[in-house]
């Protein structure tokens, strides 16, 4: 391991959202999208707390003239892929070439590769580093290309991706980062272009990043081009979440820490499915528990499917967002109803499943049945596995499409969940390729289908029952303006105070409050998901 350069290097002094902790190679367990992340997150930008003596410990260590590089000529290295860099670099170009997502790519590659626990956490950083940052990263490589980087052989694009990533923010030596580069490069995409990996990258490593990046914004006025380069976010999504902040009453003056914890790795969460799990075996394993709600923990990272609770199911990993607007659900007030002896509950589009677990067990608790339905089969197999944990008498998995529940089962239901597909801005941290693939033409095109889902589960709800709509996205075009345009054509519908909701199910206060009723959590304020929230209740 000494000559990959990694000896006590740790994972990494990104000042780009590192991961620490458990890394992809840890938890297996997850199965609510966080799998492949680790836990723990970057503090490390620029003038944020104890970043400043890492950083000017980085700057020192990759100084251009303090740096020592091999003399012999490319060709002369190393042929040798380190594996877990060759890990890294597969990702990449699963990423690239066959959309796939780094965070199902990563442990599958991981487990292929065997690699150890400080390789595997190597990995990931270097990966989801590599990934997350890959417009700031383009960016400093059409500095030191001479053509367009789209001239490029895409793998190699990706070998240079990696490589700038271990060198401007990892600790790895600049001499390890360039030959082991150079290596892989020569093992897997062969000889030709080792020459130009090495000049490029000699030329990156000049540099620190904090003066790539102030060389990068030098003159540039406009504050969207600069938020998008220093936080490596697509200019596009910069606007569209000062744009949400707006819209949820928040100060704009947050984007800059809003983008900086989208590239934070999330904690872990987990929660113990009330009545059926307990956190004591993850408390007893290091776990913490958990500020914001009741039943949750902060993972210590690590693999927790070695933990029975987490085989067994009974004990999931979760976002905290989630775990609060499914429990908002359970404890939003109703209208007396026919129905108020043994409720019903629907989860409108319950793939993968995590909502629809924690809203069984409390549905167990009360006496209720929960109807999940999702269209995917793949997903709603997910589904049931995800309910497996519950006793099946509580439940029952439909597969197909949610805009047909309504007509089919009208007012049928006491409490609907309607977590529409969506953009997914508010869960950048967990996907890192997602905001280079993203689109504003998404948002354009799922409005019509969360309209169409709200509609549906407005049907399927009972007069006196309600309706979560949840995304997980803060941006109004699916957030405020699909719940405006459905209290826009129907007189029969109230929105309840979904920040009280939050409040009252939760340990801590002023949680998640937004537009109008609706309510909204944040990253950098809550340590959550982006997840938005409206309570709405058919009138009787
Ligand atoms: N509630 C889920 C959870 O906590 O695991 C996440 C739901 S995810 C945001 C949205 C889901 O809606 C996806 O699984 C997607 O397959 C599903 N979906 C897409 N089109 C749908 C439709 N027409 N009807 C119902 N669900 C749909």
């Amino acid at each position: 391991m000494s000559d990959s350069g990694r000896s006590g290097s740790g994972q990494g002094r990104s000042s780009r959202g590192g991961q620490r902790g458990s890394g992809a190679g840890g938890s297996g367990a997850g199965n609510s999208g966080t799998g492949g992340s680790g836990a723990g997150g970057s503090d490390q930008r620029r003038g944020g707390g104890g970043a400043s003596r890492r950083n000017a410990q980085g700057r020192e260590r990759n100084r251009g003239p303090q740096r020592s590089f091999t003399e012999s000529a490319p060709s002369q290295r190393t042929r040798r892929a380190d594996p877990a860099r060759l890990v890294a670099f597969e990702v990449l170009r699963a990423v690239a070439a066959e959309d796939a997502y780094a965070n199902l790519v990563l442990p599958a590659r991981i487990r292929q590769h065997g690699l150890d626990r400080r390789d595997a956490g190597f990995a990931t950083e270097l990966s989801y580093g590599a990934l997350r940052n890959q417009g700031t990263y383009d960016a400093i490589l059409a500095r030191c290309v001479d053509r367009a980087l789209d001239k490029l052989d895409p793998a190699v694009l990706d070998a240079l991706r990696i490589g700038v990533h271990q060198l401007v923010a990892m600790r790895v030596p600049a001499h390890a980062a360039l030959d082991q580069t150079v290596g892989l490069a020569r093992a897997v995409i062969g000889a030709g272009p080792s020459a130009l990996i090495n000049a490029v990258l000699r030329k990156v490593a000049a540099r620190s990043l904090d003066e790539w990046l102030d060389e990068l914004v030098a003159g540039e006025q406009d504050e969207t081009k600069v938020a998008s380069i220093r936080y490596a976010h697509p200019e596009w999504i910069v606007r569209a979440l000062r744009q949400s902040l707006v819209a949820h009453g928040r100060p704009v003056g947050e984007i800059n820490d809003l983008l900086e914890a989208d590239n934070a790795a999330p904690v872990v969460n987990l929660v113990a499915l009330p009545g059926l799990g307990s956190l004591d075996e993850a408390l007893e394993n290091g776990a913490v528990p958990g500020e914001l709600v009741e039943g949750s923990a902060l993972s210590s990272g690590g693999d927790l499917g070695r933990l029975e609770s987490v085989r067994s199911g009974t004990t999931r990993v979760q976002d905290v967002g989630s775990q609060l607007v499914a429990r908002a659900l359970a404890a939003a007030s109703l209208e007396a109803g026919q129905n108020t002896t043994r409720e019903a509950w629907l989860d409108l589009c319950a793939g993968p499943g995590g909502k629809a677990a924690l809203l069984a067990a409390l549905a167990k608790e009360r006496g209720a049945t929960l109807l999940a339905n999702e269209p995917a089969p793949h997903r709603a197999k997910l589904v049931s596995q995800a309910l497996s944990a519950v006793p099946s008498e509580v439940w029952t998995v439909r597969t197909g499409d949610g805009r047909e529940v309504g007509s089919e089962r009208p007012a049928s239901f006491d409490r609907v969940l309607v977590d529409v597909p969506c953009s997914g801005l508010g869960a950048l941290r967990r996907r890192p390729e997602s905001r280079w693939r993203r689109t504003p033409k998404d948002l354009a095109d799922l409005g019509p289908l969360q309209r169409e889902l709200l509609n549906s589960a407005l049907a399927a709800v009972r007069p006196g029952g309600v309706v979560a709509y949840v995304t997980c996205s803060p941006h109004p075009a699916e957030t405020t303006a699909v719940v405006s345009d459905a209290l826009r054509k129907r007189d029969d519908l109230e929105l309840l105070d979904a920040g009280s909701v939050l409040d009252a199910v939760s340990l801590g206060s002023g949680l998640g409050a937004g537009h109008e009723k609706t309510a909204q959590l944040w990253p950098h304020v809550h340590s959550t998901d982006a997840m938005f929230l409206a309570l709405i209740r058919r009138k009787r």
